[in-house]
């Protein structure tokens, strides 16, 4: 297996290459040429393994040119001890069918950190290979909780520095912490004026910039991404489905039609892995999409028309607050049979006009994969309070968005297969909105809601949330969206 670029096929590189570059030169993303397909003697050996060895098994797939014994150093230096209940994504059964895939025990308390807790091993094991001596240097946009699981998964990684860009008013105010009080001699975090999609388009140019390219190189430095552009990111998430359903499996749920999955969905990283695990033989029948209010997704799965000209909403779920979804071109790649000039020109539209569609025939193969929906914050937060009521489990305001709408789904399909509901964030990451959700009572203080949270639900704090209170803040710059480049240099000190 080898990967290519999304907008030019006849770009073919090792997997160390793709996960050390992050994007490919003409801007295209890297995606595998082939995929291996998963048999049922498969499923069976990969039942009997726990998490670490379901891990190893398919991404030595993916990652072609590392060793036996590189996998399996990477794979156990990440998923050992960095999970708070030694499984990294344990299922929670709620109600009829509600398979709640908890992803979010570890470090930082978001899905995030299944990937960005193994992405540092990948990426250092990918820079030997490819650039031995030089130093990597990590750039991250975050809509809040990929900034500080990269963060923490870089800290203190010989031969990385790391540098995360924000929206300062974009993450909520326990995101905000979590940032600026990250330790690591090699950190360094920075909000700017501006949304998401600046944060991440800034950082985009900057990668590309054969420029500032040529300035790091004369530093023996060159930089790689720990946003879901970067496939070394993919790959573990495609793990934890194909972990779900081997669970299920040993379960002995009935799955001869298949399951359903709901992903809570942003920059279509989550929902791409889903995708990957079914393609690779997961019996995954409809991949539901679930958004908020920016809701360019829910349009896009219903008209075959992407349009992110529209208003942009501060929600009560910020890691969804995104109007331009970047794995959404690994998709249209699939969709569209490898197409990379047409995947090229649709990104070309996408940044000229803000705006594409596709073709009838790739509109009909997306609504046969995939169901959309979304829920405003009023909806979220009654769907919050309703789980507890009903059911007596806490979710986040992420989880409650995808729990909301396989209701929908459900509601107007009568599907009554299992379905597995990606959980992406402990519901004290956002303790200000879930507890408005269940109680009327609220303090002045946001580290008082989480204590409050805790007492009215009768759930533990997880132990890195406890631990921000007393933290130092050690990060309080802004910058202007265009003085992003000038932030970079000063902070490798190569102004
Ligand atoms: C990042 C994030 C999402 C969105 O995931 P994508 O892979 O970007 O679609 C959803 N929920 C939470 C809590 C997140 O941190």
């Amino acid at each position: 297996m080898n990967y290519v670029s999304t907008r030019d096929k006849s770009v073919k590189v090792t997997a160390a290459n793709a996960i050390a570059r992050g994007i490919s030169a003409e801007g295209g993303l890297f995606v595998p040429d082939t995929f291996p397909t998963f048999t049922a003697e498969d499923f069976d050996r990969l039942q009997k393994l726990d998490y670490i060895g379901r891990a190893k098994y398919v991404l030595k797939y993916f990652l072609n040119d590392f060793t036996d014994d590189e996998i399996d150093y990477c794979v156990r230096g990440a998923y050992t001890g960095s999970f708070d209940n030694g499984n990294p994504a344990p299922i929670s059964v709620v109600g009829k069918n509600m398979n709640i895939l908890e992803l979010w025990h570890g470090p930082t308390c978001a899905f995030k950190d299944l990937a960005l807790q193994l992405l540092p091993y990948l990426l250092t094991t990918s820079a030997k290979k490819t650039a031995a001596g030089k130093k990597t240097v990590i750039l991250v946009a975050t809509s809040g909780d990929t900034g500080k699981a990269a963060l923490e998964g870089f800290k203190d990684v010989p031969d990385t520095e790391i540098m995360v860009f924000y929206p300062s008013d974009g993450v909520s105010p326990m995101q905000k912490l979590q940032m600026d009080s990250q330790k690591g001699g090699n950190v360094h975090v920075c909000a700017i004026k501006g949304n998401f999609d600046d944060a991440q388009t800034g950082v985009k140019k900057i990668f590309t910039d054969n420029a500032v390219k040529e300035k790091l190189a004369e530093h023996n430095m060159q930089f790689s991404s720990a946003n879901s552009i970067n496939w070394g990111r993919l790959a573990p998430q495609i793990v934890y489905y194909v972990s779900a359903y081997c669970d299920l499996l040993l379960r002995g749920e009935d799955l001869n039609d298949g399951f359903n999955v709901v992903v809570p969905t942003g920059n279509f990283g989550n929902i791409l892995a889903a995708y990957y695990a079914k393609k690779m033989g997961v019996p995954i029948n409809k991949l539901i999409c679930a958004s908020n209010s920016n809701n360019v997704l829910t349009d896009f799965i219903n008209t075959g028309v992407y349009d992110r000209n529209r208003k942009f909403f501060t929600t009560i779920s910020p890691s969804m607050d995104i109007l331009i979804s970047s794995n959404l071109e690994r998709m249209l790649f699939e969709l569209s049979g490898c197409d990379d000039k047409a995947v090229a020109v649709m990104q070309a539209k996408l940044s000229s006009d803000g705006k594409f569609s596709v073709s009838e025939e790739v509109k009909d193969k997306m609504e046969e994969l995939f169901w959309g929906g979304y829920l405003d914050d009023k909806q979220t937060l009654d769907t919050i309070g309703d789980m507890f009521k009903e059911y007596g489990y806490l979710c986040d305001t992420h989880t409650a968005v995808a729990v909301g709408v396989y209701k929908q789904y459900v509601t107007k399909t009568k599907d009554g297969r299992p379905a597995i509901i990606a959980s992406t964030a402990s519901p004290y990451k956002f303790a200000d909105s879930v507890l408005s959700a269940v109680t009327d009572k609220k303090t002045d203080s946001e580290f008082g809601n989480v204590r409050l949270l805790s007492e009215v639900t009768s759930t533990d704090i997880p132990e890195p949330i406890k631990m921000l209170e007393n933290a130092e803040v050690r990060f309080k710059e802004i910058c202007d969206k265009d003085k992003m480049l000038d932030a970079v240099y000063e902070a490798l000190k190569i102004k």
